[in-house]
């Protein structure tokens, strides 16, 4: 299978795809492989575990719950990931009535252990903006929901002004198009990437760079919610475009029944990707699962795109000119590189909204983006 979104990498950024087909399920797999690293694991090894169990639950005092997308025994456990041996079992989780819950602590816990992350829906705002920008070039997860999943969307925001009751409720989509929601004012931005983004959506829908009295959730948080909102049952999948087509897979699909699925082939020294073309990550193993929030997967062949080196920097500044934050990226690449993650900090690290445009533009590819994350999550996690 030609890989379209791969070869995108080269010309297009572009945020319009003009999807046609609606969502397809992706078949069970046997196995679910779910990444458990930095939560707080809830189920053993040898346990036999129902559909929409919670199986980890976040430590932050926001984050959601994770849930098994299908019946099974834990077969391993490890820091880094559990595995279901899915039966095909049926689910014994009783679905919430979170609609009919008022605002406050509780419907916010509720969500949480549905698998939301309230973090956004934790305090009131002026300004709601939902960004309904396809995430990406060659990511088409937006642009289908918004066509085929309106009454959804509307739930789920209901839900969210419930709990943030903002003054004003924008949703931001592409120049031309035609989508709306009820009780959000449609603002139209310019569908070129990185404008996809929330710092740079929210400032093209305000005027302003990280208003403090705004908040922004993405379509795909929006239907997650709005899932919640109408069945009342924890979140287990997630959207992902693949080969320009949008596929609902269960969250642990290991990424090698996906592509035995949908029948591509990865060719020696190829590259798998989670994620879009700019912001993705190269899967280390075929055997991982897709993750919440997971959107898109392509393959890169291997004579397709220079690869990423771990070359040293030559100062051509390709990084620092093409960085939409205006910040330094060799110079914080350069300190992550050498673990001093506290000069990265100094240098603006935490600006960085991970576009990956430095990356994508250096001379000589180094993994710019690779050590912004790495150095994030050093100093979130305390280098544990
Ligand atoms: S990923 Fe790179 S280009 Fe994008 S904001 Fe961060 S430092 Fe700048
Ligand atoms: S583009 Fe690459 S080589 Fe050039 S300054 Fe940035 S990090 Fe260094």
């Amino acid at each position: 299978m030609p890989c379209e979104v791969g070869y995108m990498l080269k010309i297009n950024y572009s945020l319009e795809s003009g999807v046609q087909k609606s969502v397809a399920d992706i078949s069970a797999p046997a196995e679910l492989n779910i990444q458990v690293r930095n939560l707080v694991l809830k189920a053993r090894k040898g346990q036999k575990i129902s559909r929409g169990e919670i199986i980890a639950e976040h430590p932050s005092k926001f984050g959601g719950a994770c849930h098994a997308a299908a019946s099974g025994k834990a077969v391993k456990v490890n820091y880094h990931h559990l595995t279901i041996k899915c039966d095909g079992g049926e689910s014994a989780v009783e679905p919430v009535d979170v609609q009919s819950m008022g605002p406050g602590k509780e419907l916010l816990r509720t969500l949480q252990g549905l698998g939301i992350d309230v973090a956004p829906l934790s305090s009131r705002t002026e300004t709601l903006v939902i960004n309904g920008l396809n995430s990406e070039p060659g990511i088409s997860v937006s642009e289908q929901l918004l066509r085929d999943e309106k009454e959804i969307l509307e739930a789920g925001l209901r839900l969210a002004e419930t709990l943030i009751t903002p003054m004003h409720t924008a949703l931001a989509v592409a120049y031309g198009s035609s989508f709306s929601l009820h009780g959000a004012q449609t603002a139209y931005v310019k569908p070129k990437y990185p404008r996809s983004l929330d710092a740079l959506t929210v400032k093209a829908v305000t005027g302003k760079e990280y208003p403090e009295d705004t908040k922004i959730l993405s379509i795909m948080d929006l239907y997650d919610l709005g899932l919640v909102a109408k069945y009342g049952l924890p979140v287990t999948s997630t959207i992902m475009t693949i080969s320009g087509k949008n596929y609902r897979v269960a969250l642990g699909t290991p990424i090698r029944h996906l592509l035995s699925e949908l029948d591509i082939k990865v060719q020696s020294g190829d590259k798998v990707v989670l994620g879009g073309p700019f912001r993705g990550e190269a899967v280390y193993s075929l055997d991982e699962g897709v993750k919440k929030g997971d959107y898109g997967l392509f393959v890169i062949s291997a004579d397709e795109f220079p690869s990423i080196e771990d070359a040293t920097c030559i100062n051509c500044g390709e990084c620092v000119l093409s960085c939409p934050a205006r910040i330094l990226p060799n110079m914080i690449s350069r300190y992550a590189e050498y673990e001093r993650f506290e000069m990265a900090e100094k240098y603006n690290l935490n600006s960085c909204f991970e576009c990956g445009l430095c990356s994508f533009n250096c001379t000589v590819r180094r993994p710019i983006l690779q050590y912004i994350r790495f150095a994030k999550d050093q100093l979130r996690t305390g280098g544990v």
